[in-house]
């Protein structure tokens, strides 16, 4: 009874804290209760410390990244998280028969730079990088958390699975101090921990739908071409790219995924906008909500 009052009396000091900081390309919002401003910023700066700290061995714009280093040759060991990203990206590559795949590095960085210039990648440069991509080329080794790349000139892309993860760990951070309802989001990647207090979930809202969804515990990936895009004679080539084809989708399609973790949230909903209508009952099979909607 006195544990139970105190927890109400807890509840009722409760405030809402927002931050917000650069990380990985785009914003980091952390939204979540906490009893007071001093405890809020704690928690907010370790939550930032984590990511950080993601994003010096993810991010394949750093030089000085842990997956930067990942080149052909023997087996180099990793670090825990590289490694959970990594096996996660190579079950899904496996599931999605290749819709999703972090090798597609080379043919992303040509069309970034199609972005860039306004230009189309030509026809043997973009043959060229094709042939570098496949998830094949990366081997993993649990026993020794080891990784190999068999063939020069992989280049390992995890734009499309780091963020979901980042928010992941954040909400986890959060909550190792003390701070449960939260809810964290990055761009189209959200993860959500606890419901705000006396609520029974976060409003979140999800393209094609109506009404937002109220919910908690769960994570909420959208993707799609919405604002990174090159459109060259009318034709709209996303940042995503079918990795089988070279090509950046032209299919105007947005994908939003529900599952527990934004390591699986992240990655779905990139391979669920190249599969389209085909991802449905793969996402049966991971046991996750899609929602495709065509602008
Ligand atoms: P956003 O970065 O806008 O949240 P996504 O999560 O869909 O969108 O990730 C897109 C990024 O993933 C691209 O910028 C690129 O770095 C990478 N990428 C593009 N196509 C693929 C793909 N088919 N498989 C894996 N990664 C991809
Ligand atoms: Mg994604």
């Amino acid at each position: 009874m006195i544990a139970l009052a105190l927890a109400m009396m807890g509840a009722v000091h409760l405030e809402r804290f927002t931050f917000t900081e650069v990380h990985m390309g785009g914003e980091f919002r952390l939204t979540f209760y906490a009893n007071d401003a001093a405890k809020a910023e704690r928690a907010a700066k370790g939550a930032y410390g984590r990511i950080a700290e993601l994003e010096q061995i993810m991010s394949d714009y750093r030089p000085s990244s842990e997956v930067r280093g990942l080149v052909f040759g023997g087996s180099q060991p990793v670090s825990r998280e590289l490694f959970e990203v990594l096996a996660m990206a190579q079950e899904i590559s496996v599931r999605t028969d290749g819709a999703f795949d972090v090798t597609a590095g080379p043919v992303v960085k040509l069309w970034r730079n199609a972005r860039a210039t306004g230009r189309l990648p030509g026809a043997i440069e973009l043959a060229q990088a094709r042939s570098l991509v496949g998830w094949q080329n990366v081997k993993l080794d649990a026993k020794y958390r080891s990784v190999t790349i068999s063939r020069d000139g992989v280049l390992i892309d995890l734009g499309g699975i780091a963020k979901g993860y980042a928010c992941d760990e954040a909400v986890r951070i959060l909550g190792s101090y003390g701070v449960k309802s939260a809810i964290v989001q990055a761009g189209g990647d959200i993860v959500l921990g606890d419901a705000p207090p006396g609520a029974d979930g976060w409003p979140v809202r999800i393209p094609g739908e109506e009404e937002s969804r109220v919910l908690a515990n769960c994570a909420v990936s959208t993707s799609g071409d919405t604002e990174q895009f090159i459109e060259v004679d009318g034709v709209r080539y996303s940042h995503i790219v079918d990795p089988r084809t070279g090509v950046g989708l032209t299919n105007r399609v947005m994908a939003t995924v529900i599952a527990d973790r934004g390591l699986v949230s992240d990655p779905l909903a990139t391979a669920f906008c190249v599969m389209g209508r085909a991802g449905v009952s793969t996402a049966r099979d991971f046991g996750v909500s899609l929602v495709l909607s065509v602008e």
